[in-house]
């Protein structure tokens, strides 16, 4: 891989673009096959999956093609006054051979929208798929066998735990891009820091999403509904409780069982817009959950299908896992709250969230939650939609990780940007020269 990309071949324009072609093809090509393994894998609907996985990728896709060109031309820059005549630019050249790491949860989009980013950038790939997907994962070998030759893109499905460490101790990778758990992210970032690799790490957290009493309530109950038990709740940016003010908690309660029964029916297990979780582990872990708190809707379980039924629960301590936790499932915890400090008191308890919400229909009270809380990206009056639009980087801060992506975002953060001053000789004054006594005085009038 080295080798290859050395060879110069994966920096032109044509070749960039043309990879980025073969894969969108390859996509559209295999739309069946893609809605057939996510089912497979996380019972996800052909609808579900267009909108999360596959047609998300294409957009992305074509995003990155209408700009390429435009978004590889140096950037011309101003040149500070101690500097003239000279001119100055920034070019973007690849990073070199980079390593992607994907989740279980959107198994293909997680995967392969980094994938055209490092592509658009100009740079090879190891691409390492989450283990537990697994028809989805032999998928995408297949299709990524299928198009690319594996010293440019290489895929790898195996045991994440054994194969990462040995890839990332013998080989010097020129940036990992990972996505996961904060867990893992650390070991992933620890792995790096011997070998002073940069990485990008989009992570998870406990992403808060607060009502105040002026918000629409119906509205909030919907797009709510809709974002947390999509997936069956293993969505990283999914409101992963609730905080609303006690004044209208109850009508909140009852617009949202409304709202769930509306989405998936009396029984969601046998409604094709409901998910399954992905494995038992997974599943024993939220199961674990229940028992920590007061349901008040849902909460019925089949093991042997692994389905958890949307579930609201209330009356939840602050200390148990459920509030320590990253739930990452269809179990949402709904706590009251009388003032903004003590709403505000309970999201610290779990600092830098991925994604913040907050319904309002009040801008002061908008603004004031926006600014106050530290959180990588949100939305107001609506949940998880703000990382469909790739104008917006998508990343998270602190706790929830390091690095944006999607976009634009997606081609910088796989390109090195590299600074370079042009300077002409036909003038050359000896004032820049040793000797430099006398000159103190003018050094001080340019340089301040
Ligand atoms: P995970 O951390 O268990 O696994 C992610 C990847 O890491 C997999 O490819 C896996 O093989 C590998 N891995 C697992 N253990 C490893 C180890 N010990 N050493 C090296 N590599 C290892 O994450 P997951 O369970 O697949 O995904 C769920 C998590 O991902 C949640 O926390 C969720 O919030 C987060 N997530 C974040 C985003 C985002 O964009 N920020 C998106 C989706 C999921």
């Amino acid at each position: 891989m080295r080798r290859y990309y050395d060879s110069g071949i994966t920096k032109t324009l044509a070749f960039r673009k043309e990879q980025l072609q073969k894969l969108k093809a390859t996509i559209l090509r295999y739309e069946k096959d893609i809605a057939a393994v996510l089912y497979e894998d996380l019972k996800k609907s052909p609808e579900e999956t267009w909108v999360t996985e596959t047609g998300f990728l294409l957009s992305e896709i074509r995003a990155i093609l209408n700009d390429l060109r435009l978004w590889m031309k140096p950037e011309r820059v101003p040149t500070n006054l101690l500097n003239l005549p000279s001119s100055s630019y920034i070019i973007r050249e690849p990073l070199g051979v980079v390593l992607i790491i994907g989740p279980w949860n959107y198994p293909l989009q997680l995967l392969f929208a980094p994938l055209a980013g490092a592509i658009a950038a100009g740079n090879c790939v190891v691409l390492k798929a989450s283990e537990f997907a697994t028809a989805t994962a032999k998928l995408m070998e297949k299709l990524i066998a299928e198009i690319f030759a594996p010293e440019y893109i290489l895929f790898d499905r195996s045991d994440g735990a054994s194969v990462i460490p040995a890839m990332m101790k013998s080989f010097r990778f020129d940036h990992v891009f990972y996505t996961g758990s904060t867990q893992v992210g650390k070991i992933i970032y620890q792995l790096a820091a011997e070998k002073l690799v940069p990485v990008t790490l989009e992570l998870g957290g406990k992403s808060p999403c607060v009502i105040e009493e002026d918000a629409d309530l119906e509205v909030a109950a919907r797009r709510i509904g809709m974002t947390k038990f999509s997936n069956a709740g293993q969505m990283c940016v999914a409101p992963d409780y609730v905080l609303v003010n006690n004044k209208i908690k109850g009508r909140f309660v009852t617009a949202l069982i409304n709202v769930i029964r509306q989405f998936f029916t009396d029984d969601p297990s046998m409604s094709d817009n409901f998910g399954k979780i992905i494995h038992q582990k997974h599943f024993n872990r939220l199961i674990g959950f229940l028992k920590e708190s007061k349901i008040l809707s849902g909460g019925k379980f089949n093991e042997k299908t692994l389905h958890l039924e949307p579930t609201i629960v209330g009356d939840i301590s602050l200390d148990s896992s459920l509030m320590k936790e990253e739930i990452f499932g269809p179990i949402l915890p709904v706590i009251g709250f009388d003032t903004h400090e003590q709403a505000k008191a309970i999201i610290n308890k779990n600092p830098d969230p991925l994604a913040f919400y907050v319904f309002t229909s009040d801008r002061q009270k908008e603004k004031k939650w926006i600014e106050e809380v530290s959180f990588g990206g949100g939305c107001i009056n609506n949940a998880s939609w703000h990382l469909t639009n790739h104008h917006l980087p998508f990343g998270g801060r602190g706790n929830s990780g390091i690095g944006s992506y999607h976009g634009k975002a997606s081609f910088e953060i796989f390109s090195h940007r590299k600074s370079i001053m042009k300077t002409p000789t036909w003038f050359d004054p000896s004032i820049k020269y040793p000797p430099f006594k006398g000159k103190l005085a003018l050094f001080k009038k340019v340089i301040r």
